[in-house]
């Protein structure tokens, strides 16, 4: 087996029985990199001086026995986390030259662990998006592609990069940022595992904010194991973030053999919409048949504000997202684009810096702020959170976790939806709930669309019970088998 077809963990269990060098298993991943890259765009930044640097350290820990958990491990990093002495421009070109003094806690974490960096990966400018067609880097391009069709498809978003990074085989695991979907939605149209973990597990310092009260950090993996493995590093309380939660981490790879028996798993009969493709329908059912096979016993449950999750989201995160972006003003951070006095020098500076979606969202955020409207909409919509919040508790009082689609369809052609914003919004159905209540949510890859292409099942949990999202997951990854391979790997034999 070729090295980068290793799992995480069979990786790490490679390196400790010094079946391979961690040397040897970054070259081998920097080399995918330099032949796939051009064609999927899913880094900004090569790093491989410094990976190769790492891993070499990562060899003498390893030799010494003084190893961390993930001593080796070649890993992407979605460039909205800062990381010291390199670059970080979440993918705008306000931050083209922004090199940060410092570095993200998770990435910290990460590299404290032992992690070995190949580089930062390509997202929707500020993570403001579900394609990754709005990166001012260009657009990032999925490694699968309809059967018997070589049109480029989206590898969703915003953590597309990472996505595609990981199912092409260019690292074995990487960060991404979840706040209405991007980690779950990239994950089901790339067909790896994606997690959010409920909101205040892993700290935020040092992440390029986009919405601050829904914005988290979390894995992107081929194997629900790897995920598990990845959060245990990446999690933990930092008194840098005060919204981080001071509670232990537990084990999480423990939790993915702990089974389903006994398990109640809820179905929301909202999320069953008109409208909803017949294979997202069928696959749903198949989650089902498999939790229940499992020993789990499914019931019907209630979410009733569903419906207002997408309008409450588009509210909530824009208001944020202008707040959080007024700081790019042209003085402190980055671009910085000349004029006759202090407000043209702003302007521009913006103007130049900032893409469409972006401004867009800014536009969006200051109305719904202003005076006069904001108690029409932001004051509403964190109303409607707080209900939507509601009917989760609700429902956790009969289930133990909640099984939905991902996504209501599987990934799309480049520019199908760029058209309308709306349309692209509603990419996020399924997964904006669970970011408005804070839950932890998981995408699993379980089967594909009649085109051949990964869909993905979605597991939303208690707050801080990730191991129960984890055991449903591994339950699930284990009865579906999905081992198709994106068509840039097809001829790679495992
Ligand atoms: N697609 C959603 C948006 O555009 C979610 C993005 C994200 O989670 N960062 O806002």
């Amino acid at each position: 087996m070729s090295l980068i077809d290793l799992t995480l963990a069979q990786a790490r269990a490679g390196l400790r029985a010094k079946t391979f060098s961690a040397r040897d298993l970054t070259a081998a991943h920097l080399e995918a990199i330099t032949a796939l890259n051009p064609t999927l765009n899913a880094f900004i930044t090569v790093t491989p001086e410094i990976a190769l640097a790492e891993a070499e350290a990562a060899d003498r820990a390893l030799a010494a026995g003084t190893a961390g958990p993930l001593a080796g491990i070649p890993l992407a990093i979605k460039d909205l986390f800062c990381t010291e002495g390199v670059r970080t421009t979440a993918a705008s070109l306000m931050l083209e030259t922004f090199v940060p003094p410092y570095e993200s806690t998770v990435t910290a974490k990460l590299r404290d662990a032992g992690a070995v960096f190949v580089g930062k990966t390509n997202l929707d400018e500020f993570a403001m998006g579900s394609s990754n067609l709005t990166s001012a880097y260009g657009a990032v391009t999925n490694p699968w592609r309809r059967a018997g069709d070589d049109t480029p498809l989206v590898p969703g978003g915003s953590s597309g990069g990472s996505a595609a990074a990981v199912a092409a085989r260019l690292a074995l695991g990487a960060t991404g940022t979840d706040t209405g979907g991007s980690i779950r939605q990239p994950a089901s149209f790339c067909g790896i595992v994606g997690m959010k973990p409920s909101y205040g597990r892993c700290s935020r310092y040092g992440i390029i904010a986009f919405a601050s009260s829904l914005d988290q950090a979390g894995p992107m993996a081929r194997t629900v194991e790897d995920c598990a493995i990845l959060l245990g590093a990446m999690a933990g309380f930092d008194p840098k973030d005060s919204t981080s939660a001071d509670i232990p981490v537990p084990d999480f790879q423990a939790a993915c053999t702990r089974g389903v028996k006994g398990l109640r798993i809820g179905v929301p009969r909202e999320y069953a919409a008109p409208g909803m493709p017949d294979e997202i329908a069928a696959l749903w059912h198949l989650g089902r048949d498999i939790l229940r096979a499992a020993g789990a016993e499914i019931i019907d449950i209630s979410l009733p504000h569903t419906e207002y999750a997408l309008p409450t989201y588009y509210i909530v995160a824009p208001a944020e997202a202008s707040s959080n972006l007024a700081r790019y003003d042209g003085v402190r951070f980055g671009r910085r684009e000349d004029g006759a006095d202090l407000i043209e020098m702003y302007e521009r500076t913006r103007a130049k810096g900032f893409g469409d979606e972006v401004k867009r969202r800014i536009l969006i955020g200051t109305y719904v702020l202003s005076a006069g409207y904001y108690d029409a909409y932001y004051l509403r919509a964190q109303k409607v959170r707080s209900l939507i919040l509601g009917d989760f508790t609700t429902a956790f009082a009969r289930c133990d976790a909640i099984l939905t689609p991902t996504a209501p369809s599987a990934a799309f052609a480049q520019g199908e939806k760029m058209d309308d914003p709306i349309k692209m919004y509603l990419n996020d159905i399924y997964t904006v709930p669970a970011s408005l209540a804070g839950l932890p949510a998981m995408s699993v890859p379980v089967g594909q669309s009649q085109e051949g292409l990964p869909l993905g099942l979605q597991m939303i949990g208690r707050p801080f019970d990730e191991e129960t999202v984890f055991a449903v997951a591994a339950e699930i990854e284990r009865a579906a088998g999905f081992s198709a391979r994106p068509a840039i790997r097809a001829g790679v034999s495992a």
